[in-house]
């Protein structure tokens, strides 16, 4: 935990300087302890059952029907590792950051961009909204923060979500006015998390605050260009300097005359954007949302929602990029993804007429040896970083198929034919599959998804009375 003690002088001054005479509660949220939460995956069980299951206390935030603050502090981090949490009933997330997502209103079908999505929170919150109908494109521009969100992509089974590591700029360029609905949950300066995380702090300074600003005028300007006409985009931060938040969507309106801001509701203790904050004094900037720490319980966000006024798909400058291809939307769906071969293809229906109740529908692309099932409406991808471009089926080895962890997690346990429930083992039996041992199990029935308290945690593959654990090493815990 940080106290005020460790945070820059000049930041403590401008919140002064900001607050005024509220400053003394904002201080005080430093000596409270920070807010843990969860957000429940529908895709898997319902927030109400899975709040029934749960072995620590939780309530509910009011700005997310799916989201729950965790209230017992069972030891910090006793939530992420419950297998629970890795059958992916559920994503930790603090509550406030449960907002903007929640603001976006995502209809299952729709085509959304998340554009700046590592870790995955919003990701997998728009994922569940989409109910797996329609398109999410996850994209995150680290290399490696794009892993870990395609590992939570997998966890929570998204099976119509494409994880790309682009630019802005390439996206926009291959995209124009292509998307439903586009979330901007904009890298900041992050004074919301100097909470948790005092070395965040440190890097503070005036200079990064406005080079923060400077790269989030042209993520909005490459979203702006890819969202449809009558299009919905969210802006959100986790930051609290004006700069970053008011003045940025004043500005973003001056550039852009076809958005208008829609009011965000004010609720459980939401507070408006702050007009006074803006460089024109601009009264709509009251429709945007700020979660205080002192006034919520969370560690601070603020969001804007815009519409694009219907036809208002003019292109803007930020959409430069390569120009190699021709926009998405004008293409064949799927056009572009390597087909598998009739070898690769019978390889697959095999293992799924032995393993699977009913088939994976849908157009398969085969990357090497790796088998997709593609998102319904798939762009053509080529030329694209794809991370993770679809479900992935599995592996095509010489003479077999060998499945892959994505595919146990993304169906329900009534899918598979064989299932070996940890729970039937004791808690031992689960304590040993995470940490990828090989269990006893008395029959020989091969494939077999292994399930906890009924919902698949991976794969195993059953041979003489033992079963061989197929848990990602990458996933595999020590010590539980
Ligand atoms: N939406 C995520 C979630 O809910 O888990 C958090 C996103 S975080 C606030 C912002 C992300 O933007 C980071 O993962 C960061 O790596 C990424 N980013 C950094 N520089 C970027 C750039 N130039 N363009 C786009 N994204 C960038």
């Amino acid at each position: 935990m940080t106290t005020t003690a460790q945070l820059p002088k000049a930041f403590l001054e401008k919140m002064q300087r900001l607050l005024g005479p509220e400053a003394e509660a904002w201080f005080a949220s430093y000596d409270a302890p920070r807010a843990i939460g969860l957000r429940a995956n529908p895709l898997k069980l319902d927030a109400s059952a899975l709040a029934r299951k749960l072995p620590f206390g939780v309530a509910p935030v009011p700005w997310c029907e799916t989201g729950f603050a965790v209230v017992d502090e069972p030891g910090a981090s006793a939530p992420g590792k419950h297998p629970y949490h890795a059958a992916g009933l559920y994503y930790m997330q603090e509550p406030s950051a449960m907002y903007p997502a929640a603001q976006l209103g995502v209809q299952p079908g729709e085509r959304v961009l998340d554009l700046c999505a590592a870790p995955g929170g919003k990701t997998t919150h728009i994922g569940g909204a989409l109910a797996g109908r329609g398109l999410l494109i996850a994209n995150e521009y680290e290399a490696k923060r794009a892993k870990a969100l395609s590992e939570n992509v997998e966890r929570l089974g998204l099976a119509n979500c494409l994880v790309l590591n682009e630019t802005p700029e390439r996206l926009a360029a291959r995209f124009p006015g292509y998307f439903d609905r586009i979330l901007v949950d904009a890298p900041c300066s992050g004074e919301g998390m100097f909470r948790k995380d005092p070395e965040a702090a440190a890097y503070w300074s005036e200079s990064h605050v406005e080079a923060c600003a400077r790269l989030q005028t042209e993520l909005l300007d490459a979203a702006v260009a890819m969202l449809r006409g009558g299009g919905t985009l969210v802006y959100s931060t986790c930051t609290f300097s004006p700069e970053e938040n008011e003045r940025a969507i004043e500005a973003l309106l001056a550039r852009h005359p076809a958005l208008e801001l829609e009011p965000l509701p004010l609720v459980g203790g939401v507070s408006p954007g702050v007009p006074a904050w803006t460089a024109g004094g601009n009264e709509r900037l009251a429709g945007a949302a700020r979660l205080w720490p002192h006034r919520v319980r969370g560690e601070g966000h603020f969001a804007a929602k815009l519409r694009k006024a219907d036809g208002g798909n003019a292109p803007v400058d930020a959409a430069g990029g390569d120009g190699a291809a021709a926009p998405a939307g004008k293409r064949r769906p799927s056009g572009g993804s390597p087909a598998p071969t009739r070898q690769q293809l019978a390889l697959y229906r095999a293992f799924e007429a032995e393993t699977i109740v009913g088939q994976v529908d849908g157009t398969f692309a085969a990357y090497g040896p790796q088998l997709y099932r593609l998102p319904e409406d798939c762009p053509d991808l080529t030329g694209l970083r794809a991370v993770r471009p679809g479900l992935h089926l599995g592996e095509l080895k010489k003479d077999r198929f060998e499945p892959n962890h994505a595919l146990a997690l993304a169906l329900p346990a009534d899918r598979f034919r064989h299932k070996y429930e940890l729970l039937d083992g004791g808690e031992r039996a689960a304590d040993a599959y995470f940490r990828g041992e090989t269990l006893a199990s008395g029959e020989d029935r091969g494939w077999l998804v292994v399930t906890y308290d009924g919902f698949p945690v991976g794969w195993g593959k059953e041979s003489k009375g033992t079963l061989k654990n197929f848990y990602p090493k990458g996933l595999r815990r020590m010590g539980v």
